[in-house]
């Protein structure tokens, strides 16, 4: 059978660079790489094709022969090319990984990156009680945290069972032949590093517990139940490459005395006396940012609801303020001294004490529509 071009394995043209050949090697080989098309006997001998390819034109020496003579290059005993006529095993191939995915084992370590799982501390989680003038106006809460850190003198070395690759090797016979396979080294978990030395009162991993005031800058507008993170405010993880968990903060409310918060929006139920809702009066009323001074207007009806716009809870997501919602109810006197109560019996036939309520006095369920719409 006669052996597909070299170039045509790999799909590229004979100017290609070696960068331009190592690219379309790298597509090659993770397209049929074993471990995404298993048991597919057609995709790993183009696996092994692509591999050999590589092998040819990766190198000036074997491109330049191939170039010239073709296939018959590496042709018999003298071929040369180190692989005869069977091809490449699978052993060759993964080896060669190293030069193409930057790792040294036969898995795809990211393309290049580290190869080491960089280890990460557990996550610490917290609870912040929060006014609702704190969340009004956003806060910068300062908490104490015992947090793991590495003790002071504390060192890492390269693990020794992998020398600090992170991963083992693993031959295993298949019927595809044998299969070398990477795992994370047992010994560091992956990270590549072990200890070395550790001062008394640490942990087996060299850390210790240390008690830690971290500043929280909480955002304006949270709710109940958010979670903010602190990166790196977490566990510190032993090891030199390491990198710390996060600090987790749960936003709780503290109930208001006076104030319900719906959403962006804040309610409040403002009492006025029966004199002040017939003759009308102002009123200072304590908002989450400040003293606002409203006008209740003469014959203002119980459940009229006054709306301060702007002046509820920033929006988390910035689509601007809610409104600070004050629900006016009259309060209707309990007691009545004999004069009182004479001036209502007298009134209670009075046509100005008789309701009469206008298409303007909306009713409750309508204000309600309203305020949602
Ligand atoms: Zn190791």
């Amino acid at each position: 059978m006669a052996k597909q071009d070299y170039y045509e394995v790999l799909g590229i043209s004979k100017s290609a660079s070696q960068a331009e050949i190592k690219k379309a090697y790298r597509k090659m080989a993770i397209k049929y790489h074993p471990d995404k098309n298993p048991d597919d006997k057609n995709a790993e001998e183009k696996f092994k094709l692509c591999a050999e390819a590589y092998e040819v034109l990766s190198d000036d020496n074997k491109k330049a022969r191939y170039d010239q003579y073709g296939h018959a290059a590496f042709d018999g005993p003298q071929g040369g090319g180190g692989f005869g006529g069977g091809g490449m095993n699978m052993d060759d191939i993964f080896s060669q990984f190293g030069d193409i995915f930057g790792g040294g084992f036969g898995g795809f370590g990211g393309g290049g990156g580290r190869r080491q799982a960089r280890v990460k501390g557990s996550n610490l989680r917290i609870r912040v009680k929060l006014t609702l003038e704190e969340i009004a106006n956003g806060v910068e809460k300062k908490v104490k945290v015992r947090r793991k850190v590495q003790a002071e003198g504390v060192t890492y070395k390269t693990c020794t069972t992998c020398n600090g690759s992170g991963q083992q090797m693993r031959v295993t016979n298949t019927i595809l032949g044998r299969m070398q396979t990477a795992t994370t080294c047992g010994t560091c978990q992956g990270a590549g590093e072990m200890i070395g030395s550790k001062p008394n009162g640490s942990d087996a991993q060299g850390l210790v517990v240390k008690e830690e005031t971290v500043s929280i800058n909480i955002p304006e507008g949270v709710t109940e139940g958010v979670q903010l993170k602190v990166g790196g405010k977490g566990n510190e993880a032993p090891g030199k490459n390491s990198i710390s968990g996060d600090l987790l903060v749960l936003i709780e409310e503290i109930q208001h005395d006076t104030l319900k918060r719906e959403g962006s929006n804040i309610h409040y139920d403002l009492y006025v006396n029966f004199s002040e809702a017939v003759l009308g009066t102002s009123k200072e009323v304590e908002t989450v940012t400040g003293k606002v001074k409203i006008k209740i207007e003469a014959g203002t009806q119980s459940g009229k609801i006054l709306r301060l716009k702007g002046k509820g809870l920033p929006s988390i997501e910035r689509y601007g303020n809610g409104d600070f919602l004050i629900h006016i109810n009259v309060w209707t006197p309990q007691e009545l001294t004999k004069e009182q109560r004479k001036f209502f019996e007298q009134m209670q036939e009075d046509e100005n004490f008789s309701p009469n309520p206008q298409k303007s006095d909306k009713s409750f369920f309508e204000k309600v529509k309203d305020m949602f719409s």
